[in-house]
């Protein structure tokens, strides 16, 4: 039986003619024409000021904390539903995490949470040096009064759009909204370059710092001179060629993710006991991956007898991100609030959603979960 896995890279036509230029050209290293192409380019599709293309998303936070201005012991406000590489770029700086509930409508960052949390550390005069957003599973957070409350405070917003490239809020990109935005190119990311990630910001100035510090901060000399320390953060320019493929069907990518939710819900959405992901009236989600919540007394099996029957018939599914003020390496961490993401990580499952999963794909995976129902339940 083939085996159905949950989000898997998806090429489009154009991305092997713009590696094989990279061939011909001879621009096989961290720079050259498609580094510079697909930053524009993606500038384009987003409506970022300026882009730096980096090596992963990973890479692009921390160079958006440190150009913020993290440093040793300063605190950070974090979304707490995320994958760890949110809040692990937080710790390579030496600087502590925070970590804030999400609310039931979008499973983002709750921005009274937020207000309150903010309100209260300007009082005894600890406000946090930044706000890390995350635009989780595709949806973007309710950045206004995100950002509203930032701004309050005087706080640099960062948004970790690395699952919500292709999104809207109001009409326009999550990432773009904040100091800062990353996005990320991983292999199960909606569009791919294998690794990659991209830095976008308003300043020009903080745009060349960023790639500055991804080229290990070299001075403006002949003889390699350095004053500061570096990374080597740079994307390579035969994987920007992937990039610039893959900004080509962007579009489709999302049309069909959005397409395989639709499947799922009109499926399954009847039977008892499960509940999608709600999509915010503020904009477009991507569904990036379909995820759904699972009473266990209704539907008659929990989310992890689901999880291990769907594997016992070759389907890949995942439990909603263990919420980070729940890992073992945060347990030190502060939190405020966490029953919220502690509830959607129990009961929430993430079903197979690749932008070229086949009906038959979808079918199989559907007719699964009845099944399991069915059995278990009733
Ligand atoms: C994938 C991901 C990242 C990290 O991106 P990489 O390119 O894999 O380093 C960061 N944040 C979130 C929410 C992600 O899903």
């Amino acid at each position: 039986m083939k085996q159905i896995l949950l989000s898997t890279p998806h090429m489009g036509s154009s991305e092997l003619e713009f590696v094989q230029e990279a061939f011909e050209t001879n621009w096989i290293a961290p720079v050259g024409p498609h580094v510079d192409a697909f930053e524009q380019e993606f500038c384009q599709v987003t409506g970022a000021r300026h882009a730096a293309a980096v090596s992963s998303g990973t890479a692009a936070l921390h160079l958006a904390l440190q150009l913020v201005g993290v440093e040793y012991g300063d605190e950070v406000f974090c979304s707490t539903l995320t994958f760890a590489a949110t809040a692990n770029p937080i710790a390579y700086l030496g600087a502590k995490p925070v970590f804030i509930d999400s609310d039931r409508t979008t499973w983002n960052l709750n921005p009274d949470l937020l207000r309150e949390a903010l309100f209260h550390r300007a009082r005894i005069g600890k406000l946090p040096k930044a706000v890390v957003v995350v635009h989780l599973y595709g949806q973007s957070a309710d950045i206004d009064p995100i950002l509203e409350a930032c701004h309050q405070y005087d706080i640099p917003l960062i948004e970790d759009a690395a699952e919500s490239l292709g999104a809207t809020y109001k009409g326009r990109s999550p990432g773009i909204f904040g100091r800062i935005g990353i996005y990320s190119f991983n292999g199960n990311k909606i569009i791919t370059t294998s690794g990659g990630g991209m830095l976008v910001c308003e300043e020009p100035e903080l745009v060349a710092k960023a790639r500055f510090l991804a080229t290990q901060a070299r001075d403006a000399a002949p003889h390699y001179q350095h004053s500061q320390i570096g990374y080597n953060y740079r994307l390579s320019n035969v994987l920007a060629g992937i990039g610039r493929g893959q900004l080509r069907v962007l579009s489709e990518r999302v049309a069909a993710r959005r397409r395989n939710f639709e499947i799922y819900a009109s499926a399954l959405g009847n039977l008892p006991g499960i509940k999608f992901m709600p999509e915010a009236t503020f904009g477009k989600a991507t569904r990036w991956l379909t995820c759904l919540t699972i009473d266990p007394e209704a539907f008659g099996a929990n989310r992890e007898q689901i999880r291990l029957t769907l594997a016992e018939q070759q389907i890949e599914s995942r439990p909603v991100w263990k919420p980070l003020h729940r890992q073992p390496v945060f347990a030190e961490c502060q939190s405020i609030g966490g029953e919220v993401a502690e509830d959607l990580f129990e009961h929430g499952l993430c079903l197979p959603s690749g932008s070229n999963l086949s009906t038959e794909d979808l079918e199989r995976v559907i007719d699964a979960m009845v099944a399991i129902h069915h059995q278990k339940g009733a």
